[in-house]
């Protein structure tokens, strides 16, 4: 495969961004070796400057779930282009796209519309904070909700004790309101809010983490979150950017049958534009700007080129069997990957959860962050770029998960399979 374009691209770039990208992950910094610049993105495919093809397992990082450059998506946001990029006032697309969450989505009466992931969990704590009266949040390990100074957090020593600033530039004394729990062990959870319960305004979550790999939740544990919350008065807010409208119509909330009091969004709802949303109780969003005290504003929330693309996709995927085609197809990669593994002689496990699924070099399943960055990240990165020269681009970290589009079919999964067969061999020490 030949990389002089991009390879020039990338020069050029590294003196006008930091790390020559405009967000970390894609600079390949943790799998080593350049990224690849692209040129168009067509279904299940990427193509890069240099004409390089690839089945891409990413989809802009979860957007892309009715495949890149839907004709139905083209179309609508083309029809809408022609009369205007941005208002600045309201327009009707903006009122179907409420009505379309709410409906798609029962925990959320109302919503307010954003423009990127970390500005829905921004609001959705500062909303938590505002209703409830009371300052502390807790977060999970492992779990990534936007690049928010609350949200760049680690634990302290001690399970228990304040959180510590995870990038300079995060204030300690903003760091102290954030506590972080390990996912997935519920004993650690009922501790820190016999501890601090009445300290904490609510609790944030990925339902199924899918920044740290890809990480399930153990049979009732949302439902014991659900229920600390309710116990001790304060709101369970899902974060939902990646999960929302991949792992199921109305996401994880709907395939675990939880009610979250809050629930952000992003990704899938824009289409590919810029897009996020929270929403939630209708008594707690009534208490947002301006029909009540919580601030919260955006000069280009509700864009109307965006709404159109949300809209075009949120159609899509409401068509008879689509996640169900998905599930499949997620089953019939996984499966394969899995056999040629073994055949190769390489331990691998995998999770999945309809569109989005994990590769974990290790020989045990993994349901905690600890067992997610126990396994071999070595071999991960030979393995990525194995792939990467069969054509195929997964997610160039070992602790991202990988997403299918319902354009991936047999042609894509089955190449992607016969190319695992000696790339597991190369991920071999
Ligand atoms: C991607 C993501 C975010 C951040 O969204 P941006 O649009 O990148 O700001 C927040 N939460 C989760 C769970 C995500 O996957």
């Amino acid at each position: 495969m030949n990389h002089t374009l991009s390879h020039d691209l990338f020069v050029r770039a590294q003196t006008l961004l930091p790390g020559g990208v405009n967000s970390p992950v894609r600079a390949f910094k943790s799998v080593g070796g350049e990224p690849f610049f692209a040129q168009r993105a067509e279904g299940a495919y990427l193509i890069d400057v240099d004409g390089n093809r690839y089945v891409d397992y990413i989809g802009s990082w979860g957007p892309m779930i009715a495949g890149h450059a839907h004709p139905q998506v083209l179309d609508a946001v083309a029809q809408v282009m022609r009369d205007g990029l941005s208002f600045g006032v309201p327009n009707a697309l903006e009122v179907t796209m409420a009505e379309t969450l709410t409906r798609l989505v029962p925990s959320c009466e109302m919503v307010r519309m954003v423009n990127s992931g970390t500005e829905a969990t921004l609001s959705a704590i500062r909303l938590a904070r505002g209703a409830t009266g009371r300052n502390k949040i807790v977060k999970f390990e492992g779990c990534y909700h936007g690049h928010g100074d609350s949200f760049l957090v680690k634990a302290g020593s001690g399970m228990l004790t304040l959180g510590v600033p995870d990038s300079p530039g995060v204030p300690k004394a903003l760091a102290d309101l954030t506590l972080t729990l390990p996912y997935n062990d519920f004993d650690a959870a009922t501790q820190l809010f016999e501890l601090a319960g009445a300290d904490i305004a609510g609790v944030i979550v990925e339902p199924i983490v899918g920044n740290a790999n890809c990480i399930l939740p153990r049979d009732g544990y949302l439902q014991h979150l659900r229920d600390l919350c309710t116990r001790y008065g304060a709101l369970l807010i899902f974060d939902e950017v990646m999960t929302g409208f991949r792992v199921a119509l109305g996401g994880a909330q709907q395939r675990y049958g939880i009610t979250p009091d809050l629930s952000t969004f992003g990704k899938i709802i824009g289409g590919g534009m810029p897009v996020g949303a929270y929403g939630g109780r209708r008594d707690l969003m009534q208490q947002i700007a301006p029909s009540g005290p919580i601030y919260q504003a955006g000069t280009l929330s509700g864009n109307p080129v965006a709404m159109a693309a949300g809209l075009a996709t949120l159609a899509l995927i409401q068509a008879p069997g689509f996640y169900e085609k998905l599930e499949r197809r997620t089953h019939q990669l996984c499966d394969g990957l899995e056999d040629a593994a073994r055949e190769a002689g390489v331990a691998i496990t995998t999770n999945r959860s309809c569109a989005m699924f994990g590769l974990f070099f290790t020989d045990r399943n993994v349901e905690t962050f600890a067992e997610a960055t126990a396994c071999d990240v070595g071999a991960f990165r030979r393995f990525f770029h194995a792939m990467l020269r069969r054509g195929v681009y997964l997610a160039p970290s070992a602790y991202e998960a990988g997403f299918l589009s319902s354009m991936h079919g047999d042609i894509e999964i089955s190449h992607t399979i016969e190319a695992s067969r000696e790339a597991f061999r190369e991920a071999r020490a």
